[in-house]
């Protein structure tokens, strides 16, 4: 395993967003757990919204003086083509899992659990990817309770994957969810911790029109003199980017000039996302209004989250989708499925629409209503970035997560 490089991060920087009560709560509760060490294992140190969040969930609780480690797991392609089967099952889309399958996985999360040297009082896995490290964690660090933080959407989980998890999650001390619908029937306690977004970061913060403009000219041939529609997604089948594009070309009957942004990265722990990108660049390939962005700089993804003029979230399945937070926050608002996390940070009619994830026509006249209506856009957005402000900046989440460590820590194993 090794640990990925993390930037300085103060608490005292969020005073502003988050107000001095909430700072002080998080203080108390870091004095806590001043004698606690913790640490976080996830299986990548880019790409998609777990990486998104340790980056700055972590050095902040260092900085408020609880012992915080992060380790990212070490691994081949084999073994993430079955952390991702296990994430698409966990969905609801049931591959065969084979015996061979679940050998890869046994071998590689023992080999990570064997690099863990240094001693921990709650150790954090996040996702199914490590949750395998359990079995020898278990004898290394008897004392150290397990904390299962599941950030997937699990609706509508497959039965045989769900199964293969029971091997592991029987024997977690605590499991935390995204929402209370995902909800496993386990023996443990279990809490419900919404994601969030960190205010502060390049991908966050407000910038000025020079920044504006430099962010704007690596976007070129794209204009915002012209509307923009964009989803900003790690390329995924989940994401359904072909959805957007058939919303998108609905769209353009209303909107000729309209563009689609679809900007994607491709995480090191998903092998699905190189092929998907080909197949979305080939499909949009004939239309010079499509752009089709891969691995942009955080900064230029703000640019794109805050001046395009409607965002669209057209996932099938999404854990939370930390992008709608994102853009809500730069009071874009966002046209989303109602799946999963979604529903929680996009109010129908107030801050965006929602709308059933196979109604590409429904998504289309929502964004085609936003564009001829500037008002309706200015209105939702501030009321976008509002509901962000309430509920999804990275001191609240920090608060719930510590309250959760707290508990496990007095609870012990
Ligand atoms: N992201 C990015 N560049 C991209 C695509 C995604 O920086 O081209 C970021 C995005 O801004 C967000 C995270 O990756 O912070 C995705 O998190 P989300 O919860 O939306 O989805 P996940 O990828 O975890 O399913």
């Amino acid at each position: 395993m090794h640990a990925p490089p993390l930037p300085d991060r103060s608490i005292e920087a969020f005073a502003e967003v988050a107000g001095r009560e909430r700072l002080e709560r998080l203080r108390s509760l870091a004095t806590t757990l001043d004698d606690v060490r913790i640490l976080h294992v996830n299986s990548t140190a880019t790409g998609g919204g777990v990486a998104e969040l340790l980056r700055s969930i972590v050095p902040v609780c260092i900085d408020l003086g609880v012992d915080t480690d992060w380790l990212v797991m070490d691994a081949g392609d084999d073994f993430f083509e079955v952390t991702k089967a296990i994430h698409n099952g966990l969905q609801g889309e049931g591959a065969r899992l084979t015996e061979e399958m679940k050998a890869t996985y046994h071998d590689v999360t023992d080999r990570n659990a064997a690099a863990l040297k240094d001693e921990y009082d709650i150790v954090v896995l996040h996702d199914p990817q490590p949750l395998g490290m359990i079995d020898r964690v278990e004898e290394t660090l008897p004392n150290a309770p397990i904390v299962w933080r599941c950030h997937i959407d699990l609706t509508d989980p497959s039965d045989e994957y769900l199964a293969f998890l029971s091997e592991y999650t029987g024997r977690i001390d605590h499991a935390i969810f995204s929402r209370s619908a995902y909800e496993l029937e386990l023996d443990v306690p279990m809490s419900v911790v919404y994601p969030s977004i960190d205010p502060l970061t390049a991908k966050n913060r407000s910038l000025d029109e020079e920044a504006m403009a430099v962010e704007c000219d690596h976007l070129d041939p794209l204009s915002f003199d012209a509307p923009v529609v964009a989803q900003v997604s790690r390329f995924d089948p989940w994401k359904d980017q072909f959805g957007t594009l058939n919303a998108y070309r609905r769209a353009c009957e209303a909107i000729p000039n309209l563009q689609l942004a679809l900007a994607g990265g491709m995480a090191a722990d998903d092998p699905e996302g190189f092929e998907l990108y080909e197949r979305v660049a080939a499909e949009a390939v004939d239309d010079t209004n499509v752009h089709v962005l891969t691995d942009l700089p955080d900064a230029t993804v703000n640019v794109l989250q805050r001046r395009s003029d409607v965002v669209v979230q057209k996932s099938l399945r999404e854990g939370f989708g930390l992008v709608v937070s994102e853009a809500l926050w730069k009071r874009t608002p966002v046209v989303g499925s109602s799946v999963g996390g979604i529903p929680l940070q996009v109010e129908d009619g107030r801050n965006g629409y929602l709308v059933e994830p196979a109604d590409t026509a429904g998504a289309a006249d929502c964004v085609v209503d936003l564009l001829k209506d500037e008002d309706r856009r200015t209105r939702f957005g501030a009321n976008g970035q509002e509901h962000v402000r309430e509920r999804f900046l990275l001191p609240r989440q920090l608060a719930d997560l510590l309250d959760v460590l707290v508990e496990v820590s007095s609870t012990g194993r």
